[in-house]
């Protein structure tokens, strides 16, 4: 019997080196999981049928030493990944059917170290949410809690995990959809910074916010993915490589600023408030300087990104036209199939976020909004790019309270926006934001996982790294 539930992905590797099981027996042991649980859960939208192929692929890589760190690693990826032939939907109806032509970098990368792709996983429709409640597919259960959201959008990713169906997964994070899930499932959640992790290849939502990453169960898991998925990619011009940001010396241990001028307001529970100040309580004891910083504003963040993400996602998904991809609809002309095909291809989510975001890019308004969103975006990284120059890692809570109940939230949007209000400006700034769990919040009897974010400077992950293992004890 493999211990999944303590399983990380260098202890597998060591494992499947020393021929303790080989990589077909892992893959069971997950197929056997997912049978069980996902019917409940509704993690994977699709569990592929050549699993045990692809794990006898890496076998055969153990067996010759090709095998690397990632070979016979089981993982799961979010449905707006797309993996060349097979289905890739991003939960949306008007991609029922939808076969991907072609690799995502992030997938070609992870094809070439041999892991075993176990299936697709659930999202909101198109990455738009904070519950993967808005799935065209049904709700995704955490499984801490089944009357509870495993956040979103890549609630399946982070469920997935959770329920040990996969031993890592990829996820997308354009305004917290790594890290929000991450926190609500006791996971550990990486946004890198953006431009590190090339995004051709998957479904664009926000395209000057979205960036893929890593779950992990540990830090170092999470650190072994990066390494493999980051770097300078042709296929995607906004892509950077290793000396674009100046990596900054630090002598002595880094800094911990926190902007408590952002953590007093009642929408942020006792409880998350409470294993906040633990956490930083824990760092003191470990050497490190905390100290309080001003980050004016911060408050603006969240109204900001609501202009530009909708924007950006009505622009980017008006190419689902009824005739490139998907979906086709017969009208009485092409103007009508238009309109037929994404009316019945839509939910109510994406459609509210088109209407948005075509209204504050309309001609009259788009520099009352637009361009004003943007001036507010630039000034919050200037904030951060000025916090920086005092400390090196800037916390806060990665959610302002525990997984929340499935239908809590859905029919109050704006609600459910707030859920983002720590999250989003990681992706404004696009400074790398990793969530790391940090505790349990006792609710109804059950132990719901809290998280802790972090945030550093463009291109220093690393710190995050390091202050997060130091944190989990790795
Ligand atoms: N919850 C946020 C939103 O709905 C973040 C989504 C995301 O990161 N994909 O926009």
């Amino acid at each position: 019997m493999i211990d999944i539930k303590n399983l990380t992905i260098k202890n597998a590797h060591e494992d499947m080196k020393s021929g303790k099981y080989s990589a077909v027996d892992l893959a069971n042991a997950y197929i056997k999981v997912v049978n069980e649980k996902n019917k409940e859960i509704n993690a994977y939208l699709e569990v592929f049928a050549d699993i045990i192929e692809q794990a006898k692929e890496a076998d055969k890589r153990f067996k010759d030493g090709t095998a690397t760190i990632l070979t016979g690693i089981p993982f799961a990826i979010k449905d707006n990944i797309l993996i060349k032939g097979r289905i890739a939907t991003a939960a949306s109806k008007i991609l029922d059917n939808y076969h991907a032509t072609y690799d995502a970098t992030v997938i070609n990368k992870l094809k070439k170290e041999g892991v075993v792709f176990i299936g697709r996983t659930n999202m909101d429709e198109f990455a738009m949410g904070g519950s993967t409640e808005n799935s065209a597919f049904g709700i995704t259960k955490n499984p801490f809690d089944t009357s509870r959201v495993a956040g979103g959008s890549s609630g399946g990713s982070a469920a997935a995990m959770a329920m040990n169906g996969a031993l890592s997964a990829l996820g997308s994070d354009t305004g917290g959809s790594i890290r929000q899930p991450a926190s609500f499932c006791g996971l550990v959640g990486l946004k890198p910074t953006y431009g590190r992790v090339s995004r051709y290849g998957v479904m664009a939502m926000g395209s000057s916010l979205d960036q893929i990453g890593p779950f992990a169960k540990t830090v170092t898991d999470a650190e072994i993915i990066y390494n493999v998925i980051k770097g300078q990619d042709i296929k995607d011009s906004t892509t950077i490589n290793d000396n674009t940001y100046s990596i900054k010396k630090i002598s002595k241990k880094p800094v911990i600023g926190v902007p408590r001028h952002f953590l007093g307001g009642d929408g942020i529970k006792k409880d998350v408030l409470d294993n906040f100040n633990e956490s930083l309580e824990k760092f003191k004891k470990l050497d490190y300087e905390v100290i309080d910083i001003a980050l004016p504003n911060i408050a603006y963040s969240l109204p900001a990104y609501y202009v530009i993400m909708p924007a950006e996602v009505s622009s980017n998904l008006s190419r689902f036209d009824s005739v490139r991809f998907g979906l086709h609809k017969d009208g009485k002309d092409g103007i009508d199939d238009y309109f037929l095909t994404r009316g019945a291809g839509f939910g109510r989510e994406a459609r509210r976020r088109i209407l948005l975001g075509t209204y504050v890019l309309s001609s009259g308004y788009y520099d009352a909004y637009y361009n004003r969103a943007n001036a507010v975006r630039r000034i919050i990284t200037e904030d951060f790019v000025k916090a920086f120059e005092k400390v090196d890692i800037i916390m806060t809570p990665t959610a302002p309270a525990p997984a929340f109940k499935i239908g809590e939230k859905i029919s109050d949007p704006v609600a459910m926006y707030l859920e983002d209000i720590f999250t989003v400006t990681a992706n404004l700034t696009g400074m790398p934001a990793m969530s790391i769990p940090s505790g349990v919040s006792k609710v109804e009897g059950k132990d719901l996982p809290l998280g802790l974010q972090m945030t550093a400077r463009h291109g220093e992950e690393r710190v995050l790294f390091s202050v997060g293992k130091e944190f989990l004890g790795e």
